[in-house]
């Protein structure tokens, strides 16, 4: 496993590997890297990639009182974990290779960012944008992964696709949580223990949905919204940023479930921001 560091040299490693014929696949990430990124690793593993995994606390994606500062930064674990999942090179640029002296281009990806996470953390999507563009255009992937667990992001990132035709397959990845169902997030590491088990609420909300409409053949989005909402104000620790029952691509909040949506959570528990989501009503998950 190669561990790079600057553009010029990845483009060089990536370069050979094309000419051997290699399909390239990045899984791009901000590191502290648990099993939810090392199932986007598997999948393109999987597919037969040569497989490079970025790890980059990207700036332009936090905003002013968010926890750029306090992120995890666990360099030498995670290329401990890169190297036993398999992955051929490991891009972790500094923040002056990304972002040099006179950077000032950036991607706005309109409407489907200005609602939820975009309305609650300006700037985020355009920093997010920025910096897969930016990750594309070093790596040159034939595919990227990204994990469902950031739902709005995933579709923000196949908007970006889609209108700047960039050539690359956006690949999703189920969430992958824990025992009691709390999605994995390098952020869980945030929580003291009674925060954590308050966190077990988001599944519990998500689960409560799916039942809803699996088992009680419930339809109306604004009741499902309800219960969702009812599950999380049960746990006192949980203040809600939103729970909404939205159309599965464009995100605008639905009123029946019956062609299959999506639930987006956003909570804060003491001073940790967790999301979550689920897709209900459809029958491949
Ligand atoms: P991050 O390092 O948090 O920026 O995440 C990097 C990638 O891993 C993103 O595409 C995330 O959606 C994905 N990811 C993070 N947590 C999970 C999880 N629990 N299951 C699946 N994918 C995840």
């Amino acid at each position: 496993m190669q561990v790079i560091k600057k553009i010029e040299e990845l483009r060089q490693v990536i370069g050979s590997a094309k000419r051997e014929g290699l399909v390239v696949g990045l899984v791009p990430t901000m590191g502290a890297l648990h099993d939810g990124h090392i199932a986007l690793i598997n999948q393109s593993r999987g597919n037969g990639d040569f497989t490079v995994v970025s790890i980059f606390v990207n700036p332009t994606q936090f905003g002013p009182s968010e926890d750029f500062d306090r992120y995890p930064r666990q360099l030498e674990s995670d290329l401990e974990k890169c190297r036993a999942a398999g992955v051929d090179v490991v891009f972790a640029p500094d923040v002056s290779e990304m972002y040099p002296e006179g950077f000032g281009t950036y991607v706005d990806v309109q409407g489907i960012t200005e609602i939820f996470e975009g309305a609650f953390r300006q700037g985020h999507f355009r920093g997010v944008a920025t910096v897969v563009i930016k990750l594309f255009a070093a790596v040159e992937p034939r595919r990227a992964y990204f994990g469902m667990k950031d739902y709005q992001q995933l579709k923000v990132i196949e908007k970006m696709v889609r209108d700047l035709n960039v050539r690359v397959d956006i690949v999703p990845v189920p969430t992958v949580r824990e025992p009691d169902g709390l999605a994995m997030s390098s952020r869980n590491v945030y929580l003291s223990e009674e925060e954590r088990r308050a966190a077990a609420s988001l599944y519990r909300a998500l689960i409560t949905a799916k039942k809803a409409v699996d088992e009680e053949g419930i339809a109306d989005a604004e009741t499902i919204r309800r219960m969702v909402e009812s599950v999380l104000l049960a746990e006192p620790l949980v203040q809600i940023d939103y729970a909404a029952v939205v159309d599965k691509e464009t995100l605008q909040i639905v009123e029946s479930v019956k062609n299959g949506a999506v639930v987006l959570l956003a909570v804060r528990i003491g001073s940790t921001r967790l999301i979550d989501n689920m897709l209900i009503g459809v029958s491949d998950k």
